[in-house]
């Protein structure tokens, strides 16, 4: 019974919490960022020897880890200070990680030429080597810090699952399978399935660096929402746990528009001026706002 009643309530708690004002749970707040700490506090040497296939490893699935339990901040590290371009030719970014026509991209798109070698960032083992509806022939490798990269939109397979790769390896060949309009490689960065904006980890000019050898992910740099597929977002990067935890705590909240609520409204209960609110969503303070709509707060 007791179970009963403690599910019905955190279904309701989070049904109800969904678009509210975080101030009013400052508890949730809380669990947030001591969880955060937890995660991290495991030895070092515990990240350099994990067995990358040991867990999640699912040749079949896409996305294998829709039932892990992710927390932020991310830590990712990498032995390598740069990158293998994942195409000869140089890079034309086409469209970023971010919103995109009122939905998110959670990659970045690279002008190609059908048939245009397709190469590995970093070494790592081949996880999936198929067709996904969307991303069209798709070719994702592991790589032993964990991270994943995706390449979508092939032509043609030149790997296999389970194939160990280097960096600079062929994976395939470019094209405009699945939902693509033109060719492109539509590259993916994550980390447990979560989607982290690329240019965070790597610098797409020519001398293809890695940002840094070690680098915390806040919820920032996963969600499309505030990025813009169009211009390239301004780079912070958080280089310790102290930083990330900082800025997790001072990130931007999106807020869910209720029925009968009013920019002074908003502004007063968030602490945040209407003007900021009016530019960080591009409205002037006459817009109608819609129940539903999502406003971004700069607190
Ligand atoms: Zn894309």
């Amino acid at each position: 019974m007791k179970l009963i009643v403690a599910s019905l309530l955190l279904f309701i708690g989070t049904f109800y919490g969904f678009g509210q004002d975080i101030k009013e749970f400052p508890d949730l707040k809380l669990e947030i960022n001591t969880a955060a700490e937890e995660t991290n506090l495991q030895p070092e040497e515990a990240i350099e020897t994990i067995d990358i296939k040991d867990e999640h490893w699912n040749t079949r699935r896409f996305n294998p880890y829709t039932d892990a339990l992710v927390k932020f901040p991310l830590h990712l590290k990498f032995e390598e200070q740069d990158y293998a371009s994942p195409l000869l030719n140089d890079l034309v970014i086409t469209s970023r990680f971010g919103w995109r026509h009122g939905r998110p991209h959670k990659g970045i798109d690279i002008d190609l030429h059908t048939g245009d070698e397709v190469v590995s960032i970093l070494d790592g083992i081949v996880r999936f080597a198929s067709y996904n509806s969307g991303h069209g022939k798709t070719v994702i490798v592991r790589h032993f810090n964990g991270l994943e990269t995706t390449y979508a939109h092939l032509s043609a397979y030149s790997v296999k699952v389970n194939d160990t790769v280097q960096r600079g390896q062929i994976l395939g060949k470019g094209g405009a399978t699945g939902n693509a309009r033109g060719s492109h490689l539509h590259l993916i960065t994550s980390y447990k399935g979560i989607a982290i904006n690329p240019e965070y980890l790597f610098d797409f000019s020519d001398d293809h660096e890695i940002r840094s050898s070690e680098l915390w992910v806040t919820r920032r740099w996963t969600d499309p929402y505030h990025h813009s597929s169009r211009k390239r977002s301004k780079l912070e990067l958080l280089l310790s746990k102290e930083e990330a935890i900082a800025s997790l705590d001072k990130e931007k909240k999106i807020y869910i528009v209720k029925r009968g609520d009013t920019l002074s409204h908003i502004s007063r209960r968030n602490n945040v001026s209407i003007r900021s609110i009016c530019v960080a969503n591009n409205i002037k303070t006459t817009s109608l706002l819609k129940v539903g709509q999502k406003l971004v707060l700069e607190l």
